[in-house]
């Protein structure tokens, strides 16, 4: 007999091929009424749980899983997934570390060039056929100053990148990496005034929740440009949206938002901001990968082995 899996959020086919080959699948429905028809029908016979860092269920859903024994998460951020209600119920939780940091490392820099060298506004000129009427100057990324808060799997990823533009790297966390050269700052405000560009790689959460307030910004300073990649929540965003409008920061290129999907309009009327909705791991190569390494932390609890990626 198949364990019954419960399956949360967007999950490519083919992995949901591989669920459903190897466990009794059961997608939950969008629409809210069928899907507390379905909770309410297997509810009790649910052991495992397949969704992803941004449509993880709330708690009430995983109170009416009175069985279950696993969470296998697609992505890195555990902000949603509940982890310490899932411990306190014994419920291990698996997220999809190492599998995506080249990815939105990739989308970091892409981020910090297209704002720094205006990509959006000169596609735009092409396409209304005015060339370059209008169009400033963009300015320049290799040889300027990089700070990146939370120097871990993916901010390594960048930084290894912006040395090929042969920036100067700073960073801080709150603990020093004996292990790399670059200038370490023990406070983010520091690191903002020694930065031409700023990104953010933090996880979310109560620690790091709008630690990029209003001082942080000035120091970043009139040009300076803030990328964030991490989580919406690190960013005060109504201070990001008035330090932009009051040109007290040059520009901001956000993968992450605040209260997603929903977006300030200021931010959407920004010539010098670039938005992306939460899609810096949204390759079909790493996307396959954190599903592949959901389906295989199911298949190793299952055959009573140890997750391969557990969330600590
Ligand atoms: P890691 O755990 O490897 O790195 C996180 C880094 O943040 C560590 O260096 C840690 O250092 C630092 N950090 C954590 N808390 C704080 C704090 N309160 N103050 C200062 N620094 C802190 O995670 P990853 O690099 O793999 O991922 C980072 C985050 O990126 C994820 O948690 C997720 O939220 C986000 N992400 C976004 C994606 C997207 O699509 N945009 C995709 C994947 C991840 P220290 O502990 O020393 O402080």
């Amino acid at each position: 007999m198949t364990a019954d899996i419960l399956v949360v959020g967007r999950m490519p086919p083919n992995v949901l091929g591989q669920l459903e080959s190897a466990f009794t699948v059961h997608v939950l429905p969008e629409q809210e009424a069928d899907a507390e028809t379905m909770i309410r029908d297997v509810g009790p016979l649910i052991r495992g749980l397949a969704t992803n860092a941004v449509q993880a269920p709330p708690v009430a859903v995983l109170d009416a899983l009175p069985n279950l024994e696993v969470v296998a998460s697609s992505g890195i951020g555990t902000d949603a997934l509940n982890a310490d209600y899932a411990r306190g119920r014994g419920i291990v939780v698996a997220n999809t570390p190492d599998v995506l940091s080249e990815d939105v490392a990739d989308a970091g820099i892409m981020l910090m060039l297209a704002v720094s060298r205006q990509l959006l506004q000169a596609d735009r000129n092409v396409r209304d056929g005015r060339w370059l009427k209008g169009l400033s100057l963009g300015h320049r990324v290799n040889n300027k100053r990089l700070g990146i808060l939370g120097l871990g799997r993916i901010g390594r990823a960048i930084a290894r990148r912006a040395e090929g533009f042969d920036m100067a790297i700073g960073y801080h966390q709150r603990r020093a990496d004996a292990e790399v050269s670059y200038r370490y700052f023990d406070d983010v405000v520091a690191l903002a005034a020694d930065s031409d560009f700023l990104i953010v790689v933090v996880p979310g959460g109560a620690t790091t929740k709008n630690m990029i307030d209003r001082q942080v910004l000035d120091a970043l300073g009139p040009e300076g440009i803030l990328i964030n990649v991490g989580r919406g929540s690190t960013v005060d965003e109504p201070e990001l949206v008035a330090a932009l409008a009051e040109g007290r920061i040059r520009g901001a290129g956000l993968d992450v938002l605040a209260d997603e999907p929903n977006v300030p309009q200021a931010l959407r009327t920004m010539d010098q901001v670039v938005l992306a909705p939460h899609y810096a791991s949204g390759t079909v190569e790493t996307r396959l990968a954190m599903g592949q390494l959901v389906v295989d932390n199911l298949r190793a609890h299952f055959s009573g082995e140890a997750l391969l990626t557990p969330v600590m």
